[in-house]
């Protein structure tokens, strides 16, 4: 078999693994989204308690500090009250210190009001930690199963894409871009194979001589309707049997 054709040939085998190994690379991010979705799922109520718990602590908080700016209000007031001139500055005082007092009191309600929700909320989560805690090294495990494959599918892809290059080295220079400008207009298929007479990739009938010819293996032929370079199986193992 012509020596070129078999290159070509080799070319696309390593060309199509790159191909697959390339999606399945692109593909680990996906499964590892996936792996989280499903672990939030499982954990949506656990999930839902932490926030609920962040939400609560948070605003308690705030509230201390409202509660904290409130009462120096309340100091100031009463500081204000030993100073007024008169009956109507008094009683403008008195009520601010009234409202003052009422704000300091429905304060502290809300702040106790939260105390026991972050209390309940660390029971419940608490609760459901060591289920969680097993689950998710579980989700992790799988999380690294999908790490260790991308590293295997980036050093097979690093073999190949050398492979490739080497391969591609020895083949002329011509005939190299034409296999590349026919992978680009193909679809990443430069060769068919001929199978019974027909091109697998278009499904044309071959004619009869090109046929023969492409048996034979001696030359470059293309197909007359995608242009693809035709081989013939039978001469590829035929000849990989002789060899081995
Ligand atoms: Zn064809």
């Amino acid at each position: 078999m012509n020596s070129e054709l078999q290159k070509l040939i080799a070319l696309q085998e390593l060309d199509i693994k790159i191909k697959e190994i390339k999606k399945e690379i692109d593909d680990i991010p996906k499964q590892k989204a996936a792996i989280e979705t499903e672990f939030n799922t499982f954990a949506a109520d656990y999930l839902d308690k932490k926030n609920r718990l962040d939400t609560a602590k948070r605003e308690h908080r705030q509230l201390e500090l409202d509660l904290q700016a409130a009462e120096s209000a309340l100091e100031k007031y009463k500081q204000d009250l030993m100073q007024v001139r008169n009956e109507r500055e008094y009683s403008t005082v008195l009520r601010e210190i009234d409202a003052t007092k009422k704000k300091i009191n429905s304060l502290e309600t809300e702040v106790l009001q939260r105390l026991d929700l972050i209390e309940q909320l660390e029971k419940e989560i608490q609760a459901l930690t060591p289920e969680i805690k097993v689950k998710r090294r579980e989700f992790d495990v799988r999380i690294e199963a999908c790490t260790a494959k991308l590293e295997t599918l980036n050093a097979e892809l690093e073999k190949l894409t050398r492979e490739r290059e080497n391969l591609a080295n020895t083949i002329a220079a011509d005939l190299l871009s034409i296999y590349n400008r026919l992978v680009q207009l193909r679809d990443g298929m430069a060769l068919a194979e001929v199978r019974d007479g027909s091109c697998t990739a278009c499904f044309m009938t071959v004619r009869p001589q090109v046929y023969a010819d492409v048996r034979k293996g001696e030359q470059i032929l293309t197909c007359d309707n995608c242009s693809r370079i035709l081989y013939y199986r039978g001469t590829v193992e035929a000849e990989s049997k002789s060899a081995s």
